[in-house]
Order: C-alpha cells, then structure tokens, then sequence
C-alpha cells in the first residue's frame, strides 16, 4: 500500500500527466460543444462499419432528446449550438437504428442546478447537466492556465474544446452503459462505474473515436491531482467509483489494449509496467467479447453497437 501511494504521489502523477497531455496527438473529436469561440467542423459518430444506416428497421423504443428551458445565457448559447449541429439527436438516431429497447429513453439536456451526470430508472431517462461540460471546461482552461498559456489563443480554446467535447460524449456512453444494463436487465458481476467506464472507452474505440476517452482520461487525471492534494481529507476508497487516478489509468489501458502499437508509447510515458500492459490487451478483447454477447439479443439484425 505504501508503494502505491508513493506511486500516485501528485507530484510524480503531475508530472505523467504532463507528459501523457503533450504527447497525445489529436483525433477528430465528434462535437462541438463549448460556446466560447466560434466552433470548428465537428464529426459525428460515423463509422459505418460500427453502426449501420439501415434504416427498414421498426420503432420499438427510441432514444429521444430533450431540452431544458433555460435562464443562463451561456447555457443558452450552448443549446443552441448543440441543436444547430443535431449533436445529440444524431447519436440518438444512430442508437434507434442499432438497438432494439423496450422502452423509449428520454436524453435531457439542460441546467440542473448541480455538475452531474446521471441514469434514472424510474423516467428511463439519461441527464447530461450543463454544469457538468461548464466543469469540464475549467479543469481544462486551469490547466492550460497553469501552464502559463494563453487561454483567449484560438490555439489553445481549440484544445480546450476538442477535449471538453470527447469528455461529454465519454460521458454520454457512460450513462448509456447505465441505462443499457438497467433497461435491457443486462448481468453485472464487477463495479458498476468501472463496467459502464469501459463500455465508453470500448464503444468509442471500436468507433475509431477513441480521442474522446483520452480526453476523458486526462480529465480524471487533473481531477485526481487536486483528490490527491485534498489528502489530508480521507480519500473515498468506499465510492461506487473508482478514485479518479484509477479511472484515468482504467481508461488508458483498455485504449491501449486496443490498439497497443499505436500507444505503447503512451502507456510507458505514464508508467504503466509491462506486465500491466500486457493484461491491459487481453482485458480488452475479454471485455469486447463480454459487451458483444451481452448486447447481441437486443440488436437488430445485421447491425453492431461495438
Ligand atoms: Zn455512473
């Protein structure tokens, strides 16, 4: 116990975190969603191969997306951003013509007085709280400001918001990890958090969007720097969620599991050993094959979710 404290002594982590930070090359990120500059182009989840444009299929339940009246302007800003560019209601339909749900799910997008993110059973519904992506912009920015650059460079806004945007969407799949073992009475042996953490970071590989998890992973990352400099305070070791490190390392390594060529650099930058490496890909293709056999009875024919 006393080595892994040393490990993720914030310090040390900081400075992995820098590393992993600069040495993460870019990948097209799938909305825009921060209203603070003028949005560059934005690819929504495309990979045909994943998700099938067949569109014969029949309604059963439909993922449909709601908005909140709002009172805040930036949260009105941000609204309306997401409906001109369909953001969500595009992942909707992808889902619709994929997935075969009893019931229809509500995707509620607004203000809710609180940074949260969350599945609620009794209305079928999954809230993205705007307050969430307004946290997520600043732990960003902080970053970006305590490295002494300038936050108002398009530059850098750029950044902020590709990695603002993937962080939601990681969110979005983790709600919807939630909502499919929920709605589909779907089995679960592990931590619940843990489980729909890796469908995000999973279902986002598999769609070649793998950034948006990345993003998600340094968001953790630099949440976890400032849980670790809060040590004076117990750590929630009781949490359904893992600690923040644990989920920024979970995330990296099933990233890595995919695709360990492409990030081998990645996974030694940041100190994940061999021998954890090594599991990290038959982790990955457990897992794959553990979310495929699960899923495959509500899918519709010929079309995959992952
Ligand atoms: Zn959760």
């Amino acid at each position: 116990m006393s080595d892994l404290f040393k490990y993720l002594h914030p310090i040390g982590l900081k400075l992995k975190i820098l590393l992993f930070i600069s040495i993460l090359t870019v990948g097209i990120i799938i909305i825009f969603i921060n209203p603070i500059v003028k949005p560059t182009q934005v690819k929504l989840i495309s990979n045909t191969n994943a998700i099938s444009t067949n569109s014969s299929v029949d309604a059963t339940g439909k993922f449909q997306v709601v908005y909140t009246p709002l009172q805040r302007k930036h949260s009105i800003q941000r609204q309306e951003r997401f409906q001109k560019y369909q953001s969500f209601e595009k992942l909707a339909q992808k889902l619709n013509r994929v997935l075969i749900m009893p019931n229809d799910v509500k995707v509620i997008l607004g203000d809710c007085g609180a940074v949260n993110a969350y599945y609620k059973p009794s209305e079928h519904s999954i809230t993205i709280c705007y307050e969430l992506i307004d946290r997520f912009t600043e732990v960003f920015m902080d970053y970006y400001q305590s490295r002494e650059l300038n936050i108002n460079q398009p530059e850098v806004i750029n950044k902020v918001n590709r990695r603002v945007a993937g962080t939601t969407v990681f969110t979005f799949f983790h709600e919807l990890g939630h909502t499919l073992i929920e709605e589909l009475d779907l089995p679960v042996t592990g931590k619940e958090e843990d489980t729909v953490d890796e469908f995000s970071t999973i279902l986002l590989s598999e769609l070649g969007q793998e950034y948006a998890a990345l993003a998600s992973a340094i968001q953790f990352g630099l949440s976890g720097n400032q849980e670790i400099a809060s040590v004076s305070q117990d750590l929630s070791f009781w949490d359904e969620h893992s600690l923040n490190y644990q989920r920024f390392y979970n995330i990296i390594c099933l990233v890595y599991g995919k695709e360990p060529q492409k990030y081998d650099v990645l996974v030694e930058k940041i100190g994940i050993p061999p021998q954890r490496q090594n599991t990290c890909r038959i982790d990955y293709s457990k897992k794959l094959k553990a979310w495929r056999t699960l899923l495959s009875p509500h899918l519709r024919e010929s079309v995959n979710l992952l």
